[in-house]
């Protein structure tokens, strides 16, 4: 059993690093990635932690890209948590994410949902703070009654505490991740909120930029849309991944591996992703070659 979509406390996760990999033996799994939002800083721990553990862990990270209407994320799978590129980038998306959290306490406290930094801040663990920070500052406060209702009522796009952050484009997150010596993989795309014949263009578009695969598995999809993501992915040679964006205790009846019970990510996947980033590797060193070799 592999899960290769996990969130730790260094995003939106409330698991350490540590925490996820002895979940991650305690269940059986043979490989976990960890897929932080614009972040690489839970890499290292678990990394460390993972030293003599019979799971493989995968550096991993989660980009979000522009998208008109719903929301678009982007894997990275196997990237270099130092490359330097990659590093510039994700800073600057998380400089965008401090602008934007300040509009939003702004916009709470005018709506009069008053609340202070501090108390966001508490609810974020190590390293990125969203919205779901602020949807639990607010429930911890009294002024909703769920987390759910914080996003319904005001967090969600189109609702009015609700303020665009800096983002990349698709084209720039694969690019950003190829170059990182990573496969990008397009996450949860009926979360892009598009009827089907546009998000198949899309699809094939994002393919023709570096796609190297589409998440098909994955906690939330229903059946029919895991078969048209699989067919999909079979016609544009896309890697079929999977796995469940367990973000810990936020979601009680989902688990590491298994989602809500029904999700199997097949092992294979991970070999398919492995073979990918040899290819990836292999054609950046052939258009980039390292200074002194011989061609
Ligand atoms: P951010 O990156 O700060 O915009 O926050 C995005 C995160 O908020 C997602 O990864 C989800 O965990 C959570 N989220 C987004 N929309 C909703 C929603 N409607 N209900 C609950 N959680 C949501
Ligand atoms: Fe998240
Ligand atoms: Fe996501
Ligand atoms: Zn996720």
């Amino acid at each position: 059993m592999i899960d290769l979509h996990v969130h730790s406390v260094y995003s939106d996760g409330t698991n350490t690093p540590a925490e996820l990999l002895a979940m991650a033996e305690e269940r059986g799994l043979s490989a976990m990635a960890l897929t932080d939002h614009d972040t690489v800083g839970g890499i290292f721990p678990l990394q460390e932690a993972a030293e003599d553990s019979p799971v493989e862990v995968v550096p991993g990270i989660e980009l979000s890209a522009e998208c008109e209407r719903g929301t678009m994320h982007i894997l990275g799978y196997f990237i270099d948590p130092k490359n330097p590129a990659l590093l510039e980038k994700i800073a600057k998306v998380r400089e965008g994410r401090e602008a934007r959290n300040y509009e939003i306490l702004k916009r709470l406290n005018k709506l009069g949902y008053i609340l202070m930094w501090s108390e966001v801040e508490k609810q974020a663990g190590k390293d990125v703070v969203g919205r779901p920070h602020f949807a639990e500052a607010l429930v911890a406060r009294g002024h909703v009654k769920s987390r759910k209702s914080a996003f319904e009522l005001l967090l969600a796009k189109g609702r009015p505490a609700y303020v665009e952050r800096y983002r990349y484009t698709a084209a720039e997150c694969i690019e950003l991740i190829v170059r990182a010596g990573g496969v990008p993989v397009l996450a949860h795309p009926a979360t892009i909120f598009m009827p089907d014949d546009q998000l198949r263009g899309l699809i094939k578009g994002l393919k023709g930029k570096g796609l190297g695969g589409l998440e098909v598995y994955y906690a939330e999809h229903h059946p029919e849309n895991i078969a048209k993501f699989s067919e999909w992915a079979n016609e544009f040679d896309l890697i079929c991944t999977g796995g469940t964006d367990y973000h810990g205790e936020n979601t009680p009846d989902l688990k590491l591996g298994t989602g809500f019970g029904q999700l199997h990510v097949p092992d294979e996947t991970l070999d398919r992703l492995k073979a990918a980033r040899s290819r990836t590797v292999a054609a950046m060193l052939e258009s980039n070659p390292p200074v002194g070799s011989v061609k």
